[in-house]
């Protein structure tokens, strides 16, 4: 597929649905600040999927390459670029461009930074050959992580932040996870690391998925939670990680939450509610959402990734050439597979 400098590419070129494609993209060029990497391998991410669907909540700047979550190879060094070498295997952060004068960039916090622009919606992702990556993005990872696993190090990001930095959760807390998804999987097995019961929540479609998070020593249940989540005290969950990328949700993770305890928002809708919130008034609960991830939540998650205290091929459903991204696409969106990668060529 690839003539002279040109690579397939996954292109996302209009807000129409199913206006996903495959196309010849020329080599890009890098920036002062910037490196070149030799995409291995890149997951698929759930929205990848609404922009492929096109039931997504955020602007796309289109046409784009859909790909946020990959690591590779550098190939090439912008002039400013020091500590990096080519041959480095890395992964890469996925806030592309932040305002460095943001005061949310300057607390460290530039995945909140209301100008960040993401790979794959904002400027050009992985889910092609080569991808130009500001070196201020940039993670080794240890010679013996295999990039298909490396380059989910992203969502696992996002289940540290939101398990780890976003909730508290004391050894033999009740957790319960809404979704067997990517990031639900991962926030379940993460809440496990920190020493938590915990059970995942779907529906009867889910059955399949469900399985995996028994992989992870978790309890699954399909439907009603409710029994599970007031087995040990009458009162409820301590935690409910809310991870079903949908606003209506919130009202089953306020019947299950207990007393004072903690509704942590990760997966997102744009539907309106439409119920009412007194639960998490009279239950005295916090409401926390949970965004992105940081530079000290990724050098974790490679730690934790390099030991094989996470491990992530549990939820890896297979590898697809880069030109096979339809098939890669639907074994998702039909629950088939947690996660699927794709390996461009
Ligand atoms: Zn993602």
């Amino acid at each position: 597929m690839t003539l002279n400098n040109k690579s397939a590419a996954v292109i996302n070129f209009s807000s129409e649905k199913g206006s996903v494609e495959i196309r010849e993209l020329e080599k890009p060029e890098i920036g002062d600040d910037e490196v070149l990497l030799h995409v291995e391998n890149v997951g698929v991410c759930g929205s990848d999927l609404h922009q492929w669907t096109a039931d997504h909540s955020w602007h796309v700047n289109y046409p784009v390459v859909l790909g946020h979550e990959f690591g590779g190879r550098i190939i090439d060094l912008g002039s400013r670029v020091m500590g990096w070498n080519v041959g480095d295997r890395v992964v890469s952060e996925t806030a592309a461009v932040v305002d460095p004068n943001s005061p949310m960039t300057r607390s460290g916090l530039y995945n909140l930074d209301p100008n960040r622009k993401g790979f794959g919606y904002g400027v050009n992702g992985a889910m092609t050959r080569y991808v130009r990556v500001p070196a201020r993005c940039l993670h080794h990872i240890p010679d013996h992580l295999p990039f298909e696993e490396a380059c989910l190090t992203e969502p696992c990001c996002v289940a540290y932040n939101s398990v780890v930095v976003n909730s508290r959760i004391r050894p033999g807390d009740r957790v319960i996870v809404l979704g067997p998804g990517t990031i639900g999987i991962l926030c379940a097995a993460v809440a496990r690391l920190c020493g938590a019961e915990v059970a995942v929540v779907g529906l009867e479609a889910d059955r399949k998925r469900l399985e995996t998070a028994k992989q992870y020593g978790c309890e699954t249940i399909i439907g009603d939670a409710s029994e599970w989540a007031r087995s040990q005290d009458g009162l409820g969950a301590d935690l409910v990680i809310d991870a079903a990328g949908a606003s209506m949700t919130l009202k089953i993770a306020m019947d299950l939450v207990r007393p004072n305890g903690q509704i942590t928002k990760v997966g997102w809708g744009p539907q309106p509610c439409g119920f009412s919130l007194d639960q998490l008034v009279q239950k005295n609960v916090t409401l926390q959402g949970s965004f992105s991830h940081n530079w000290p939540i990724w050098e974790k998650v490679i730690a934790l990734l390099g030991s094989g205290t996470l491990d992530v091929k549990p939820i890896i459903g297979g590898i697809w050439p880069i030109t096979s991204w339809k098939e890669a696409f639907e074994k998702m969106h039909h629950g088939e597979v947690i996660k699927s990668v794709l390996k461009p060529f």
